[in-house]
């Protein structure tokens, strides 16, 4: 293996640049001179301002944070050695593959899945929160702030394995990042998702199915290889629900913060729905070799 700086899929995010970013010992650079700093946690943030605005949809520091317990807790531990599972053993052509995680939260998918398999790893997440905490914990890791509903800051057809668990993703940027076959994979909520949780604090038991609309936005883009599902179900005490409530899309409301107190022990079932997808062949890819 020769010394060479490792090639990067990241892509300048000023407008009509596009070039690719290098990565210095303080800050991410492209031939056109526009600089991007390291935080000194190690990510770095590549939101121009017209995505700042944006920016407080990101999760907060109590959001990233309540997962993390959770995941420390052995909650949602089904879903991250599932996805991980899978993407460890996609056949890549290349040795040392890129893999990017859009929406990567706490970092811990694409931890784990460097763990076992060799990649260059990219996550990004809109939250400056979560891509602090995944450089701590995952240092030897990219972790770029930039939202992954828009346009990608990546190179065109420079990622072998794109990630996104309970993201949101745009496919066409999705389609133009990847290789010739290359691989989406995607987790979402299944219906009975928190059913338990939402029956109690929402008074309803409302199963909303996401899939087949998942499916018709990908069908242009991406053709369905494999379709699973991945459930477990724990007894959680009112300190895990309410990191439950922080961590997921009912965010910290104070009403329902007030009916988990009322609660006690509460069985409940995590539930996605896993979608592996190929990339249908671009006029714009370069052929497969
Ligand atoms: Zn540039």
């Amino acid at each position: 293996m020769g010394n060479r700086a490792p090639a990067s899929a990241l892509a300048c995010t000023v407008r009509a640049c596009g070039q690719p970013l290098t990565r210095g010992d303080r800050a991410w650079t492209c031939p056109g001179g526009h600089t991007f700093d390291i935080a000194r946690s190690g990510y770095v943030n590549l939101l121009q301002p017209q995505d700042r605005r944006s920016a407080s949809a990101g999760d907060s520091k109590a959001s990233v944070e309540a997962r993390a317990r959770l995941l420390d807790r052995g909650v949602g531990r089904a879903l991250v050695d599932d996805i991980v599972r899978r993407a460890a053993a996609l056949d890549v052509a290349d040795r040392l593959p890129v893999v990017v995680d859009l929406g990567s939260g706490s970092g811990d998918v694409l931890g784990e899945l460097a763990g076992v398999r060799s990649i260059e790893g990219i996550g990004i997440d809109l939250s400056t929160a979560a891509a602090e905490h995944a450089a701590h914990t995952f240092p030897t890791l990219t972790w770029v702030v930039a939202n992954a509903d828009r346009r990608l800051p990546l190179l065109d057809h420079s990622v072998s394995i794109l990630v996104s668990v309970h993201g949101r993703r745009n496919p066409s940027e999705c389609a133009r990042a990847l290789k010739t076959n290359g691989w989406l994979l995607v987790a979402i909520p299944a219906p009975d998702d928190l059913v338990e949780l939402r029956e109690r604090v929402q008074g309803a038991r409302v199963e909303r199915d996401r899939g087949d609309a998942l499916l018709a936005e990908h069908a242009p883009f991406f053709t369905l290889r494999e379709r699973g599902v991945v459930r477990e179900r724990s007894r959680l005490d009112r300190d895990a629900l309410k990191d439950l409530l922080r961590g997921t899309y009912r965010g910290e409301r104070r009403r329902d913060a007030e009916r988990v107190d009322a609660l006690g022990d509460l069985d409940v079932t995590l539930a996605s729905e896993v979608f592996l997808f190929t990339a249908l062949p671009s006029p714009l890819a370069p052929s497969a070799s």
